[in-house]
């Protein structure tokens, strides 16, 4: 059996979790580990960059998009579509490297079917309590959004059965040194379970 060294990490949590924490942490620690740039349809919001937190595209372009099979998933979240470069993250592999991708599970679930090389971690909050206060301290949504996000994260973490590992995101520092050692067992070919 040939091993593959590189492969994509898929890094999903309730919104509010700290997946983009996580991720920009194992990127910061990891000169291999590059960071999927995805595409949306979300309007930019005042902190983000085109090109760089997203590509952000209208829905009319999306759709295209995916009519030309660019995406190795897309998935709508809150009214916008959201979805994965094919050849990003092919190029990225290529170019042997580690491509993370911080996505919601619906989109991940695809993306394991498509590319069942791909590492799936699923980040918990410590509780849900924590979790609302994380979403409530952040500021960037209204109360009715941040019900939505609580609803839907009752929904993600029924989806956590299908990840190959579960971590609870207590402490960024120690999480983030336990993906890279998942990363690092997996691409030895280690047993990731143990
Ligand atoms: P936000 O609008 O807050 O940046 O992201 C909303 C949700 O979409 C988050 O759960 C985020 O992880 C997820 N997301 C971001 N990019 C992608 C993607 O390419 N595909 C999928 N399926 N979800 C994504």
């Amino acid at each position: 059996m040939t091993l593959k060294k590189y492969f994509p990490i898929i890094v999903s949590s309730p919104s509010g979790a700290g997946k983009n924490s996580v991720c920009d942490m194992v990127v910061e620690k990891c000169a291999n580990v590059v960071y999927s740039i995805s595409y949306t349809t979300r309007p930019i919001r005042t902190t983000e960059e085109d090109g760089v937190d997203y590509h952000f595209v209208s829905e009319e372009k999306f759709k295209k998009m995916i009519d030309e099979d660019r995406f190795l998933e897309w998935a709508q979240y809150l009214g916008y579509y959201y979805g994965t470069s094919k050849k990003m993250v092919e190029e990225v592999i290529a170019d042997e490297k580690y491509i993370i991708l911080a996505i919601e599970t619906k989109g991940a679930l695809k993306f394991m079917k498509r590319r069942p090389d791909a590492l799936s971690i699923f980040i918990f909050p410590p509780s849900m309590k924590e979790l609302e206060k994380r979403l409530r301290n952040r500021n960037t949504d209204s109360s009715e959004i941040i019900e939505t996000r609580l609803e839907n994260a009752r929904h993600e973490i029924a989806d956590c059965v299908y990840y190959d590992r579960f971590v609870i995101n207590d402490n960024l520092d120690r999480v983030s040194k336990e993906i890279i050692n998942l990363i690092e067992k997996k691409s030895k070919g280690l047993d990731i379970y143990g």
